[in-house]
């Protein structure tokens, strides 16, 4: 490789995602998508655009969609932003609204995207550790002496752990940064998280992003959205015209805006991922695992006399796939998504016949 090259992408940590193996044949509880499909109305909806539209380009504003999600979320439409996944709308706000002369404070176990983009985009960062239980502890991200944030991000429920702090902890982290950015990923909270959207107005420095891949059962179309003071939007939105002035295309445009107006089917779908939450931990528990409390469509496992890696190996043989961290602190735990009750009874038996 010439040195001219490497001087663009050395460095780089790549984000390296979870695999997505063809499904056929296999239980596949590895990368948190819903185990049943969005709302039929999104699929009639996303047909419809195919028949005569593709021809046209998209509207770059997604005009549409801001408003379905301004009246679903009690905002204006000029406090909500759309992107590609919040992937790309967390990469705005990397770009454009978490950079500063002071340091973006995170969690050091929490969502591998962000080192990441601190490294591509150039975010000076400082790792704050979980407690010894795994979780986020508020009062470390109040400012203290001279230390303070240029900005804050962690999610909510924390992802790989699942754990969700409440409301008011969230507040007192907003409310004692007024000078900083603190934005809370969301990807996971509409399976028992409290959302910090109830708090924008109050708070000109608080974000909230979340996805539809996970609730909302669409993760192939690439959707995700942010909500907060009309100041940073019309930040992200002066970042993603800077290169790309077409959120989304005509076919994720039209499932989303489907998606937000079918709140029932959406309600109960997560419901139904919530109690095979429940009725999962209690099995596990039975299994011996020590199982994390979790707010979110997974749930974070040890087992005490078993190795993680070795344990998601002998799933893997039979065909199930789970999540498994090289990392420090983490490396016991298998992270394992919510699928069907079926897919639930699955693991437990081969879980049974490994242990
Ligand atoms: N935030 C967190 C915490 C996640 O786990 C994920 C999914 N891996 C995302 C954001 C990104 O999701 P998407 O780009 O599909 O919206």
């Amino acid at each position: 490789m010439s040195r001219f090259w490497s001087a663009v992408t050395h460095g780089l940590t790549p984000y390296v995602p979870g695999e997505q193996p063809k499904i056929e044949n296999l239980v596949k509880l590895n990368t948190n998508e819903h185990p049943y499909g969005p709302s039929p109305r999104v699929l009639e909806a996303i047909r419809e655009a195919t028949s005569d539209t593709l021809r046209l380009y998209p509207d770059p504003n997604a005009d549409r969609l801001k408003a379905a999600l301004a009246a679903r979320y009690g905002v204006r439409p000029e406090q909500v932003f759309v992107g590609n996944g919040s992937d790309e709308v967390l990469a705005h706000a990397f770009q454009g609204l978490l950079k500063h002369e002071l340091p973006l404070w995170m969690p050091d176990i929490s969502y591998s995207f962000y080192p990441v983009y601190c490294g591509l985009y150039g975010v000076e960062s400082r790792v704050v550790p979980l407690t010894e239980s795994l979780q986020i502890d508020p009062t470390d991200y109040l400012p203290d002496g001279e230390r303070r944030a240029g900005a804050i991000i962690f999610p909510n429920p924390n992802a790989p752990t699942g754990s969700a702090l409440p409301l008011e902890a969230i507040e007192r982290v907003v409310a004692g940064n007024p000078n900083a950015v603190v934005l809370i990923d969301e990807a996971y909270v509409d399976f028992g998280g409290e959302s910090a959207i109830a708090l924008v107005d109050r708070y000109p420095n608080l974000l909230v992003c979340q996805t539809f891949s996970k609730s909302r059962s669409l993760a192939g179309l690439r959707v995700g959205f942010a909500i907060g003071h009309a100041d940073l939007i019309a930040g992200l939105e002066r970042v993603k015209n800077s290169f790309n002035s077409y959120p989304l295309d005509r076919l994720a445009l039209a499932g989303a805006e489907a998606s937000v107006e079918d709140d029932a089917y959406f309600l109960e779908s997560c419901r139904k991922v919530i109690a095979t939450r429940e009725a999962l931990v209690v099995r596990m528990q039975a299994l011996g695992f020590e199982v994390l409390p979790s707010a979110a469509n997974f749930i974070f496992a040890r087992h005490p006399q078993r190795d993680g890696a070795e344990l998601a190996a002998a799933l893997r043989q039979r065909a199930i796939i789970v999540r498994h961290f090289k990392a420090p602190r983490i490396d016991q735990f298998l992270r394992i998504t919510i699928g069907t009750d079926a897919q639930c009874e699955m693991l437990v038996s081969a879980l049974g016949e490994i242990l």
